[in-house]
């Protein structure tokens, strides 16, 4: 099962009650996060999910609202002595700003791994997380990301019988495992059927609608998505400021076909979202507005 909780659905600043945009998913005991801004650390606390198990953690840009709280965030880690590595994923020069933050938070009692990104589309896998790394349009070099866990097809309990494959590597096998058992090597293809669907999550912010979010997020369960602006008068400025709209984000929900959408990353001047949707969803009626603390359980079809 995948756990999601979208801490915060504020652009550019926080406010009382709506913390700034971050996804975090948990899985398998581990925890993942995408974006740290000012006071994710607090929406976490308020959802009640620790901070200890994050051993990744993504980066869609390196503005200021999606990763001033990561000194905090690591403080907090290391407090709970944490000690194992931290992944860290983003645009080129991750390291770089993360050095720079950590001159406030200098001493840490875990590594911190960096995966930079630099082309168009990057696969990378963490804790059996698969997760996919995909340019926007943003003014500055931006990132959307899938995530997935994919499924492995059903075991054909007849066929290891019929290849004399000794019970007790089943459960290896079954797991993806090849297993070596008196000098013989048995594979998982041996015995599983076809590669069934995982579940997977998209989360997009900061960009203006572009083809790679469509093609990424493709038949996702879920799709979060930026939706900077609502009223109508303000698509000139959501250009302007490389955003998007409401609609332009249930365009792409629609398009790349996901199961539901959530909007987020709302502009500080937007209040009565809730008004807005009756057009949204004549566009794609699975969309949903986002709220601080919004919680979905993701399991195998
Ligand atoms: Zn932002
Ligand atoms: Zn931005």
């Amino acid at each position: 099962m995948l756990d999601v909780c979208l801490l915060g659905t504020a652009g550019m600043m926080p406010l009382p009650y709506r913390w700034l945009t971050s996804l975090m998913a948990r899985y398998n005991g581990s925890s993942l996060l995408i974006d740290c801004g000012e006071g994710t650390q607090i929406a976490m606390k308020e959802k009640g999910w620790s901070a200890k198990p994050i051993d990744t953690i993504c980066f869609t840009h390196y503005h200021a609202d999606h990763i001033s709280g990561l000194p905090g965030l690591l403080l907090t880690m290391g407090n709970a002595e944490r000690t194992e590595p931290v992944a860290m994923i983003g645009p080129k020069g991750l390291e770089r700003v993360v050095t720079a933050l950590r001159t406030i938070a200098p001493e840490l009692p875990f590594e911190i791994h960096y995966k930079e990104l630099s082309q168009p589309v990057e696969h990378v896998v963490e804790q059996g997380c698969h997760i996919t790394a995909f340019r926007v349009n943003h003014n500055v070099p931006c990132y959307g990301y899938a995530i997935e866990i994919p499924r492995a097809g059903q075991f054909q309990v007849e066929r290891a019988k019929e290849l004399g494959i000794p019970i007790n590597c089943w459960n290896r096998l079954q797991k993806g495992e090849t297993v070596t058992l008196e000098g013989k090597a048995y594979t998982p293809d041996m015995v599983l059927g076809a590669p069934r669907k995982g579940i997977k999550v998209a989360y997009c912010t900061d960009t203006r609608p572009v083809a790679s979010i469509t093609e990424n997020a493709r038949n996702a369960d879920l799709l979060i998505i930026e939706g900077m602006y609502a009223e109508k008068e303000k698509a000139a400025k959501a250009k302007q400021y490389k955003h998007m709209t409401f609609y332009e984000a249930a365009e792409i929900a629609r398009d790349a076909e996901v199961s539901e959408m959530w909007l987020t990353h709302f502009s500080p001047s937007l209040v009565h979202a809730e008004e807005y949707m009756g057009e949204v969803r004549s566009i794609f009626p699975a969309a949903k507005l986002g709220k601080d603390g919004k919680t979905m359980e993701l399991d195998f079809k």
